[in-house]
Protein backbone atom coordinates (compact mmCIF):
# COMPACT_ATOMS: atom_id res chain seq x y z
CA UNK A 1 0.00 0.00 0.00
CA UNK A 2 1.25 3.57 -0.26
CA UNK A 3 1.12 5.29 3.05
CA UNK A 4 1.87 9.00 3.42
CA UNK A 5 3.22 9.86 7.02
CA UNK A 6 2.48 13.57 8.63
CA UNK A 7 4.16 14.91 11.13
CA UNK A 8 1.24 17.42 12.54
CA UNK A 9 2.35 20.51 14.03
CA UNK A 10 4.32 20.25 17.11
CA UNK A 11 5.66 23.50 18.01
CA UNK A 12 4.01 27.04 17.77
CA UNK A 13 6.11 28.82 15.43
CA UNK A 14 8.93 28.14 12.90
CA UNK A 15 11.28 29.84 15.93
CA UNK A 16 10.75 27.37 17.73
CA UNK A 17 13.39 24.86 19.13
CA UNK A 18 12.66 21.52 16.79
CA UNK A 19 13.71 18.08 16.83
CA UNK A 20 13.82 15.44 14.12
CA UNK A 21 10.71 13.40 13.93
CA UNK A 22 12.23 10.34 15.08
CA UNK A 23 8.87 8.99 15.70
CA UNK A 24 7.17 8.80 12.27
CA UNK A 25 10.23 7.25 11.11
CA UNK A 26 10.57 4.65 13.24
CA UNK A 27 7.07 3.76 12.00
CA UNK A 28 8.07 4.39 8.79
CA UNK A 29 11.10 1.96 8.75
CA UNK A 30 8.69 -0.52 9.65
CA UNK A 31 6.05 0.06 7.28
CA UNK A 32 9.02 0.17 4.51
CA UNK A 33 10.10 -3.47 6.21
CA UNK A 34 6.23 -4.83 5.91
CA UNK A 35 6.66 -4.19 1.99
CA UNK A 36 4.69 -0.83 1.70
CA UNK A 37 5.37 2.37 -0.32
CA UNK A 38 5.96 5.38 2.59
CA UNK A 39 6.61 9.43 1.81
CA UNK A 40 6.57 10.96 5.09
CA UNK A 41 6.18 15.16 5.74
CA UNK A 42 6.94 16.88 8.90
CA UNK A 43 4.79 20.38 8.68
CA UNK A 44 7.42 21.87 11.33
CA UNK A 45 9.72 22.12 8.27
CA UNK A 46 7.15 23.99 6.24
CA UNK A 47 7.42 27.55 5.86
CA UNK A 48 3.44 27.44 4.84
CA UNK A 49 2.86 23.84 6.24
CA UNK A 50 -0.73 23.50 5.54
CA UNK A 51 0.25 24.30 1.46
CA UNK A 52 2.50 21.44 1.80
CA UNK A 53 0.32 19.57 2.90
CA UNK A 54 -2.22 19.54 0.30
CA UNK A 55 0.88 19.74 -2.26
CA UNK A 56 1.60 16.21 -1.11
CA UNK A 57 -1.52 15.04 -0.15
CA UNK A 58 -2.68 15.62 -4.13
CA UNK A 59 1.24 14.50 -5.39
CA UNK A 60 1.09 11.36 -3.65
CA UNK A 61 -2.68 10.49 -3.43
CA UNK A 62 -1.69 7.75 -0.96
CA UNK A 63 -3.92 4.45 0.48
CA UNK A 64 -3.82 5.12 4.03
CA UNK A 65 -2.86 8.76 6.06
CA UNK A 66 -1.37 8.39 9.09
CA UNK A 67 -1.15 11.20 11.08
CA UNK A 68 1.18 12.23 14.34
CA UNK A 69 0.24 14.09 17.13
CA UNK A 70 3.17 14.58 19.52
CA UNK A 71 2.80 17.52 21.82
CA UNK A 72 -0.80 18.62 23.22
CA UNK A 73 0.63 21.78 23.86
CA UNK A 74 4.01 23.40 24.28
CA UNK A 75 4.15 23.49 27.94
CA UNK A 76 6.24 26.17 29.96
CA UNK A 77 3.44 27.39 31.46
CA UNK A 78 1.91 28.55 27.75
CA UNK A 79 -1.81 28.33 27.58
CA UNK A 80 -1.20 28.21 23.47
CA UNK A 81 -2.36 24.55 22.29
CA UNK A 82 -1.76 22.51 19.44
CA UNK A 83 -4.44 20.34 19.34
CA UNK A 84 -6.28 23.19 16.82
CA UNK A 85 -3.34 22.23 14.31
CA UNK A 86 -4.27 18.63 14.47
CA UNK A 87 -7.89 19.56 13.94
CA UNK A 88 -7.47 21.79 11.08
CA UNK A 89 -4.58 18.93 9.69
CA UNK A 90 -7.24 15.88 10.06
CA UNK A 91 -9.90 18.35 8.68
CA UNK A 92 -7.71 19.27 5.73
CA UNK A 93 -6.80 15.63 5.18
CA UNK A 94 -10.87 14.52 5.14
CA UNK A 95 -11.77 17.49 2.64
CA UNK A 96 -8.64 17.16 -0.02
CA UNK A 97 -9.33 13.10 -0.45
CA UNK A 98 -12.49 11.87 1.42
CA UNK A 99 -11.92 8.36 0.14
CA UNK A 100 -8.72 8.24 2.17
CA UNK A 101 -8.97 6.72 5.66
CA UNK A 102 -6.46 8.26 8.26
CA UNK A 103 -5.22 6.58 11.20
CA UNK A 104 -4.01 8.76 14.26
CA UNK A 105 -1.28 8.34 16.85
CA UNK A 106 1.78 9.90 18.21
CA UNK A 107 2.30 10.43 21.77
CA UNK A 108 -0.34 13.31 22.33
CA UNK A 109 -2.63 11.51 20.88
CA UNK A 110 -2.05 8.21 23.21
CA UNK A 111 -2.88 10.41 26.23
CA UNK A 112 -6.18 11.66 24.69
CA UNK A 113 -7.14 8.76 22.14
CA UNK A 114 -10.90 8.84 23.20
CA UNK A 115 -11.48 12.05 23.44
CA UNK A 116 -9.62 13.31 20.25
CA UNK A 117 -11.70 10.04 18.51
CA UNK A 118 -15.05 11.40 19.48
CA UNK A 119 -14.24 14.93 18.41
CA UNK A 120 -12.83 13.78 15.12
CA UNK A 121 -15.03 11.72 13.04
CA UNK A 122 -12.68 12.02 10.21
CA UNK A 123 -10.07 9.32 12.10
CA UNK A 124 -10.62 5.95 10.78
CA UNK A 125 -8.58 4.35 13.72
CA UNK A 126 -6.06 5.65 16.17
CA UNK A 127 -3.37 3.93 17.41
CA UNK A 128 -1.65 3.99 21.27
CA UNK A 129 1.50 3.49 22.61
CA UNK A 130 4.22 2.90 20.15
CA UNK A 131 2.75 2.26 16.27
CA UNK A 132 6.20 0.17 14.60
CA UNK A 133 4.27 -3.17 14.87
CA UNK A 134 1.03 -1.85 15.30
CA UNK A 135 0.76 0.25 12.21
CA UNK A 136 2.08 -2.55 9.71
CA UNK A 137 -0.46 -5.46 11.39
CA UNK A 138 -3.38 -2.98 10.88
CA UNK A 139 -2.60 -2.72 7.24
CA UNK A 140 -2.41 -6.27 6.57
CA UNK A 141 -6.18 -6.19 7.76
CA UNK A 142 -8.02 -3.10 7.20
CA UNK A 143 -11.39 -3.74 7.75
CA UNK A 144 -11.20 -6.60 10.14
CA UNK A 145 -8.43 -5.59 12.13
CA UNK A 146 -8.90 -7.54 15.24
CA UNK A 147 -6.89 -7.16 18.71
CA UNK A 148 -3.83 -4.96 17.95
CA UNK A 149 -2.23 -3.59 21.00
CA UNK A 150 -3.24 -0.11 21.49
CA UNK A 151 -5.81 0.44 18.57
CA UNK A 152 -8.80 2.65 18.51
CA UNK A 153 -11.99 1.85 16.52
CA UNK A 154 -15.62 2.70 16.80
CA UNK A 155 -18.13 -0.04 17.19
CA UNK A 156 -21.81 1.17 17.40
CA UNK A 157 -20.98 4.41 17.40
CA UNK A 158 -18.61 3.88 20.11
CA UNK A 159 -15.07 4.48 20.26
CA UNK A 160 -13.13 1.29 22.04
CA UNK A 161 -9.68 1.00 22.90
CA UNK A 162 -7.48 -1.99 22.78
CA UNK A 163 -5.15 -2.03 25.71
CA UNK A 164 -1.35 -1.33 24.68
CA UNK A 165 0.54 -4.56 25.10
CA UNK A 166 3.15 -4.09 27.59
CA UNK A 167 5.78 -6.31 26.57
CA UNK A 168 7.68 -4.75 24.17
CA UNK A 169 11.31 -5.30 23.42
CA UNK A 170 14.17 -4.40 22.03
CA UNK A 171 15.21 -7.40 20.30
CA UNK A 172 13.39 -6.68 17.10
CA UNK A 173 14.29 -3.02 16.77
CA UNK A 174 14.82 -1.64 13.80
CA UNK A 175 17.68 1.24 13.28
CA UNK A 176 15.23 4.21 11.76
CA UNK A 177 15.86 4.59 8.07
CA UNK A 178 17.11 8.42 8.04
CA UNK A 179 17.11 8.36 4.66
CA UNK A 180 13.69 8.74 4.71
CA UNK A 181 13.37 12.17 5.69
CA UNK A 182 17.07 13.98 5.41
CA UNK A 183 18.65 15.20 8.19
CA UNK A 184 20.08 17.80 6.18
CA UNK A 185 17.52 20.81 6.32
CA UNK A 186 17.52 20.01 10.24
CA UNK A 187 20.75 20.93 11.03
CA UNK A 188 21.60 24.27 12.74
CA UNK A 189 18.17 24.46 13.06
CA UNK A 190 18.15 24.84 16.59
CA UNK A 191 20.05 27.25 19.18
CA UNK A 192 19.98 25.30 22.30
CA UNK A 193 18.84 21.53 22.02
CA UNK A 194 19.62 18.89 19.98
CA UNK A 195 17.77 17.96 17.50
CA UNK A 196 18.21 14.79 16.59
CA UNK A 197 17.71 12.29 19.15
CA UNK A 198 18.24 8.24 19.83
CA UNK A 199 16.35 5.90 22.01
CA UNK A 200 18.63 3.44 24.45
CA UNK A 201 15.70 2.43 26.57
CA UNK A 202 11.95 2.29 27.14
CA UNK A 203 10.14 2.87 30.34
CA UNK A 204 10.39 3.93 33.55
CA UNK A 205 10.15 2.48 36.70
CA UNK A 206 8.90 5.60 39.21
CA UNK A 207 5.84 6.92 39.65
CA UNK A 208 6.63 10.91 39.70
CA UNK A 209 3.18 12.56 40.31
CA UNK A 210 2.32 14.42 37.21
CA UNK A 211 4.38 11.92 34.98
CA UNK A 212 2.63 10.30 32.40
CA UNK A 213 6.11 8.58 30.69
CA UNK A 214 5.03 5.59 32.38
CA UNK A 215 1.96 5.64 31.08
CA UNK A 216 2.60 5.98 27.84
CA UNK A 217 6.09 3.59 27.74
CA UNK A 218 5.37 1.22 30.43
CA UNK A 219 6.88 0.94 33.70
CA UNK A 220 9.30 -1.53 33.13
CA UNK A 221 12.65 -0.42 31.39
CA UNK A 222 13.70 -1.73 28.66
CA UNK A 223 17.03 -1.45 27.59
CA UNK A 224 18.97 -1.57 23.98
CA UNK A 225 22.02 -3.06 24.16
CA UNK A 226 25.04 -0.07 24.48
CA UNK A 227 26.98 -1.49 21.28
CA UNK A 228 23.95 -0.75 19.31
CA UNK A 229 22.90 2.61 20.78
CA UNK A 230 27.15 3.64 19.37
CA UNK A 231 26.55 1.72 16.29
CA UNK A 232 23.61 3.98 15.40
CA UNK A 233 25.32 7.53 16.79
CA UNK A 234 28.86 5.92 14.53
CA UNK A 235 26.79 5.64 12.13
CA UNK A 236 25.07 8.75 11.95
CA UNK A 237 28.32 10.59 12.13
CA UNK A 238 29.97 8.59 9.24
CA UNK A 239 26.69 8.99 7.19
CA UNK A 240 25.00 12.23 7.69
CA UNK A 241 27.69 13.98 9.69
CA UNK A 242 25.39 14.40 13.01
CA UNK A 243 27.71 14.64 15.74
CA UNK A 244 25.30 16.13 18.34
CA UNK A 245 22.24 13.80 20.12
CA UNK A 246 19.77 13.90 22.71
CA UNK A 247 19.40 10.52 24.65
CA UNK A 248 15.29 10.26 24.29
CA UNK A 249 15.42 8.05 27.73
CA UNK A 250 12.90 9.01 30.77
CA UNK A 251 16.17 9.01 33.24
CA UNK A 252 19.57 8.43 31.18
CA UNK A 253 21.87 7.24 34.08
CA UNK A 254 19.36 4.33 35.18
CA UNK A 255 19.60 1.28 35.49
CA UNK A 256 23.31 1.74 36.30
CA UNK A 257 26.17 0.11 34.21
CA UNK A 258 23.86 0.93 30.85
CA UNK A 259 25.19 4.22 30.55
CA UNK A 260 28.78 4.04 31.63
CA UNK A 261 28.82 0.95 28.88
CA UNK A 262 27.18 3.22 26.50
CA UNK A 263 30.06 5.94 27.30
CA UNK A 264 33.27 3.14 27.15
CA UNK A 265 32.46 2.27 23.97
CA UNK A 266 32.39 5.49 22.22
CA UNK A 267 35.65 5.78 24.34
CA UNK A 268 36.75 2.94 22.79
CA UNK A 269 36.03 4.01 19.44
CA UNK A 270 37.16 7.66 20.08
CA UNK A 271 33.74 8.86 18.86
CA UNK A 272 34.04 13.25 18.94
CA UNK A 273 30.41 12.79 19.62
CA UNK A 274 28.44 15.11 21.83
CA UNK A 275 24.99 14.37 23.83
CA UNK A 276 22.52 15.27 26.79
CA UNK A 277 20.24 13.43 28.48
CA UNK A 278 17.22 13.81 31.80
CA UNK A 279 19.49 12.41 34.56
CA UNK A 280 18.44 11.40 37.90
CA UNK A 281 20.39 13.38 40.82
CA UNK A 282 20.77 9.82 43.50
CA UNK A 283 22.31 7.70 40.65
CA UNK A 284 25.60 10.30 40.22
CA UNK A 285 29.15 9.64 41.64
CA UNK A 286 32.17 11.16 41.10
CA UNK A 287 33.39 8.68 38.55
CA UNK A 288 30.26 8.24 36.87
CA UNK A 289 30.27 12.09 36.23
CA UNK A 290 33.83 12.35 35.23
CA UNK A 291 33.34 9.41 32.48
CA UNK A 292 29.95 10.81 31.02
CA UNK A 293 32.28 14.41 30.53
CA UNK A 294 34.93 12.36 29.36
CA UNK A 295 32.23 10.71 26.54
CA UNK A 296 31.13 13.80 25.82
CA UNK A 297 28.26 14.69 27.79
CA UNK A 298 27.47 18.75 26.82
CA UNK A 299 24.77 19.07 29.69
CA UNK A 300 23.45 17.85 32.83
CA UNK A 301 19.57 18.10 32.91
CA UNK A 302 18.05 17.24 35.80
CA UNK A 303 14.36 17.45 36.75
CA UNK A 304 14.00 17.34 40.39
CA UNK A 305 11.25 19.34 40.59
CA UNK A 306 10.74 19.69 44.00
CA UNK A 307 12.38 22.83 45.93
CA UNK A 308 11.87 21.21 49.19
CA UNK A 309 11.88 17.85 51.04
CA UNK A 310 8.25 18.18 51.33
CA UNK A 311 7.12 18.90 47.95
CA UNK A 312 9.97 16.57 46.68
CA UNK A 313 7.71 13.57 48.56
CA UNK A 314 4.25 14.76 47.31
CA UNK A 315 5.63 14.88 43.85
CA UNK A 316 6.54 11.36 44.59
CA UNK A 317 9.96 11.95 42.90
CA UNK A 318 11.68 9.46 46.13
CA UNK A 319 14.98 12.09 46.34
CA UNK A 320 16.34 13.92 49.12
CA UNK A 321 17.26 17.83 49.15
CA UNK A 322 20.67 16.25 49.53
CA UNK A 323 20.77 14.30 46.61
CA UNK A 324 20.03 17.33 44.81
CA UNK A 325 22.76 19.54 46.34
CA UNK A 326 25.31 16.68 45.78
CA UNK A 327 24.78 15.98 42.49
CA UNK A 328 25.08 19.61 41.78
CA UNK A 329 28.23 19.25 43.71
CA UNK A 330 29.53 16.20 41.61
CA UNK A 331 28.58 18.08 37.80
CA UNK A 332 29.49 21.95 39.54
CA UNK A 333 33.81 20.18 38.86
CA UNK A 334 33.03 19.71 35.35
CA UNK A 335 33.13 21.83 32.59
CA UNK A 336 30.11 20.94 31.53
CA UNK A 337 26.31 23.05 31.81
CA UNK A 338 23.95 21.55 34.93
CA UNK A 339 20.70 22.70 33.63
CA UNK A 340 17.45 22.44 37.01
CA UNK A 341 13.68 22.09 36.45
CA UNK A 342 11.71 22.87 39.36
CA UNK A 343 7.81 23.03 39.71
CA UNK A 344 6.10 26.32 41.50
CA UNK A 345 3.20 26.14 43.91
CA UNK A 346 3.14 22.36 43.97
CA UNK A 347 0.25 20.88 46.59
CA UNK A 348 1.00 22.02 49.94
CA UNK A 349 3.63 24.83 49.01
CA UNK A 350 3.55 28.05 50.99
CA UNK A 351 5.26 31.26 52.26
CA UNK A 352 8.10 28.95 54.45
CA UNK A 353 8.71 26.48 51.36
CA UNK A 354 9.37 29.73 49.32
CA UNK A 355 12.05 30.42 51.59
CA UNK A 356 13.19 27.11 51.39
CA UNK A 357 13.07 27.28 47.47
CA UNK A 358 15.42 30.68 47.67
CA UNK A 359 18.11 28.99 49.97
CA UNK A 360 18.04 25.68 47.42
CA UNK A 361 18.74 28.42 44.94
CA UNK A 362 21.40 29.93 47.00
CA UNK A 363 23.33 27.08 47.34
CA UNK A 364 22.99 26.59 43.33
CA UNK A 365 24.93 29.32 42.74
CA UNK A 366 27.48 28.84 44.96
CA UNK A 367 27.86 25.68 43.70
CA UNK A 368 27.89 26.11 40.52
CA UNK A 369 30.50 29.51 41.03
CA UNK A 370 33.74 28.96 40.47
CA UNK A 371 33.11 27.55 37.26
CA UNK A 372 30.15 29.62 36.08
CA UNK A 373 28.43 26.51 34.80
CA UNK A 374 24.74 26.66 36.02
CA UNK A 375 23.32 26.53 32.66
CA UNK A 376 19.87 27.64 34.09
CA UNK A 377 16.88 27.14 36.38
CA UNK A 378 13.60 26.47 34.94
CA UNK A 379 10.76 26.77 36.38
CA UNK A 380 7.26 25.89 35.65
CA UNK A 381 3.74 25.12 37.12
CA UNK A 382 2.50 21.63 37.22
CA UNK A 383 0.53 20.64 33.30
CA UNK A 384 -2.16 18.65 35.11
CA UNK A 385 -2.68 15.25 32.83
CA UNK A 386 -4.99 12.39 32.88
CA UNK A 387 -4.52 9.47 34.82
CA UNK A 388 -1.76 11.18 37.22
CA UNK A 389 -1.65 11.78 40.99
CA UNK A 390 -1.76 15.34 40.23
CA UNK A 391 -5.02 14.98 38.54
CA UNK A 392 -6.44 13.11 41.32
CA UNK A 393 -4.82 15.89 43.81
CA UNK A 394 -6.36 18.53 42.04
CA UNK A 395 -10.21 16.76 42.07
CA UNK A 396 -9.97 16.25 45.62
CA UNK A 397 -8.81 19.88 46.37
CA UNK A 398 -11.74 21.44 44.11
CA UNK A 399 -8.71 22.80 41.41
CA UNK A 400 -10.33 21.25 38.23
CA UNK A 401 -13.50 19.44 38.49
CA UNK A 402 -15.76 17.53 36.00
CA UNK A 403 -16.30 19.85 33.46
CA UNK A 404 -12.59 20.73 32.89
CA UNK A 405 -11.25 19.88 29.90
CA UNK A 406 -7.27 18.70 30.44
CA UNK A 407 -7.02 18.34 26.66
CA UNK A 408 -6.32 21.67 26.33
CA UNK A 409 -3.68 23.47 29.03
CA UNK A 410 -4.35 23.07 32.66
CA UNK A 411 -2.03 23.86 35.31
CA UNK A 412 -1.97 23.09 39.04
CA UNK A 413 -1.53 26.85 40.60
CA UNK A 414 -3.96 27.61 42.99
CA UNK A 415 -4.35 30.48 43.70
CA UNK A 416 -3.03 31.52 47.22
CA UNK A 417 0.04 31.56 45.45
CA UNK A 418 -0.42 31.76 41.95
CA UNK A 419 2.46 34.23 41.49
CA UNK A 420 5.34 32.15 43.11
CA UNK A 421 6.61 31.20 40.26
CA UNK A 422 7.49 35.07 39.16
CA UNK A 423 8.58 36.00 42.97
CA UNK A 424 11.03 32.68 42.52
CA UNK A 425 12.15 33.56 38.68
CA UNK A 426 13.07 37.25 40.14
CA UNK A 427 14.90 35.83 42.68
CA UNK A 428 16.42 33.53 40.46
CA UNK A 429 17.08 35.56 37.39
CA UNK A 430 18.26 38.49 39.72
CA UNK A 431 21.14 36.56 41.05
CA UNK A 432 21.93 34.65 37.19
CA UNK A 433 22.16 38.20 35.38
CA UNK A 434 24.86 39.96 38.54
CA UNK A 435 26.94 36.81 38.39
CA UNK A 436 27.21 36.81 34.95
CA UNK A 437 27.36 40.69 34.72
CA UNK A 438 30.47 40.55 37.49
CA UNK A 439 27.96 42.80 39.59
CA UNK A 440 27.37 42.55 42.83
CA UNK A 441 24.12 41.74 44.69
CA UNK A 442 23.40 44.21 47.57
S1 LIG B 1 9.43 12.35 35.62
FE1 LIG B 1 11.06 11.12 34.78
S2 LIG B 1 11.70 9.81 36.49
FE2 LIG B 1 9.67 10.59 37.02
S3 LIG B 1 8.23 9.04 36.30
FE3 LIG B 1 8.48 10.54 34.67
S4 LIG B 1 10.07 9.73 33.36
FE4 LIG B 1 10.18 8.64 35.30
Amino acid sequence: MKILLIQAPSVESATTERVYPIGIVIVATHLVRAGHQVALLDMNMEADAYGALKNRLLAERPDVVGLSLRNIDPLANKTSSLIPPFIITTRMVCAILPETPIVAGGTGFSLFPRRLMEELPEIRYGLTGGAESSFPELLQNFDQPGKISGLCYRENERVRINPVSADYSFDNYLVPDRDLISPDPYKGVNAYAPIFGIETKRGCPLKCAYCVYPQLQGKVMRCRKPIDVVNEMEMLQTRYGIGDFHFNDPVVNLPAGHLEDICEDILRRKLKVTWTGFFREDALDEDKVRLYEKAGCSCFSFSPDGFCQSSLDILQKKLKVSDIIKAAELTAQTDVLSIYHFMTNVPGENSGTIQEAKALIDRLYEIHAPKRNLGAIILNNIRIMPGTSIEAIARNEGEIDADTDLLYPVYYNPRKHETMRYELETYHTTKNVFTWQKVELK
